[in-house]
């Protein structure tokens, strides 16, 4: 299986605009942080986590051409404002792109985009809207989509959960403040894990800044840790000379192989 890093910003990206911080204004591309999202890759499948808003941007960066399912972590508008970009997967496929939703989270991702799922609305004959057939999970269901395993773990953030996951060797924590015991006995031991740091001190009501995401991950064990959801106040080189050694930050485009023979427990 293979983890691809599609974007590793916070809601407002690197470079902010307008901003003249040193990180926005950095020549290194790893500086470079569109919204959160990943993409996983087995036997020629892909399963997207989240639409960020820079979805086609990052598809066509990464050489994706077609998606077989979506996992959305939560319906912040970074992570979900990107959903039109679908559009051209199901045109092209004839057929609705399966995409799972927390329960708790589907009314409202439902009424944001009433014009996809709700049929009362009248679409304009002369536009398309992206076919997405919703599925809806709990904490703890065992799904099976598109070929990938996955165990759906909730996240504490700030007023709602945000959902993450562990599919084989990997753990994935997106918008997280706190691992509950139940998330951390399921991702124990996973060799790569993902998990989201705004920056040094701090502390923010509903994110972990990097200490927080540190000792995080220090009690799931991963035997590597991949930091994202940066923000501009941290510069790659700088953030990764802090690191422990099994600790990274992660970027745009970076692509991690992970075992796919470990069993989710
Ligand atoms: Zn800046
Ligand atoms: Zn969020
Ligand atoms: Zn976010």
């Amino acid at each position: 299986m293979r983890l691809r890093f599609l974007g590793t910003g916070t809601s407002f990206g690197v470079p902010v605009v307008g901003c003249n911080c040193p990180v926005c204004q950095s020549g290194d591309r790893r500086n470079r942080r569109s919204r959160h999202g990943l993409a996983l890759e087995k036997d020629g499948r892909v399963l997207l986590v989240d639409t960020p808003t820079e979805l086609r941007l990052q598809l066509l960066e990464a050489g994706i051409d077609h998606v077989d399912a979506v996992f959305i972590t939560h319906p912040h508008a970074d992570h979900v404002h990107g959903i039109d970009d679908l559009r051209v997967f199901s045109l092209r496929g004839k057929r609705a792109v399966p995409m799972l939703v927390a329960r708790e989270h589907a009314d409202e991702f439902r009424a944001r985009f009433a014009y996809i799922f709700d049929d009362s609305v009248e679409p304009d004959p002369a536009t398309a809207t992206p076919e997405i057939d919703l599925r809806t999970f709990e904490a703890g269901d065992d799904l099976e989509i598109a070929g990938f395993r996955v165990r759906a773990l909730a996240f504490p953030h700030g007023r709602v959960r945000s959902f993450g996951f562990r599919s084989g060797g990997l753990g994935v924590i997106v918008d997280a403040k706190e691992i509950p015991e139940v998330a951390l006995a399921v991702l124990k031991g996973v060799d790569v894990l993902v998990i989201n740091a705004l920056w040094w001190g701090d502390p923010h009501p509903s994110h972990f800044n990097v200490e927080e995401a540190l000792a995080a991950a220090g009690r799931v064990g991963a035997k590597r840790t991949y930091l994202t959801h940066l923000t501009h106040r941290l510069d790659y080189s700088e953030l990764l000379a802090g690191l422990p050694d099994n600790v990274l930050p992660a970027f745009d485009g970076l692509v991690v192989e992970i075992d796919p023979a470990r069993v989710v427990r």
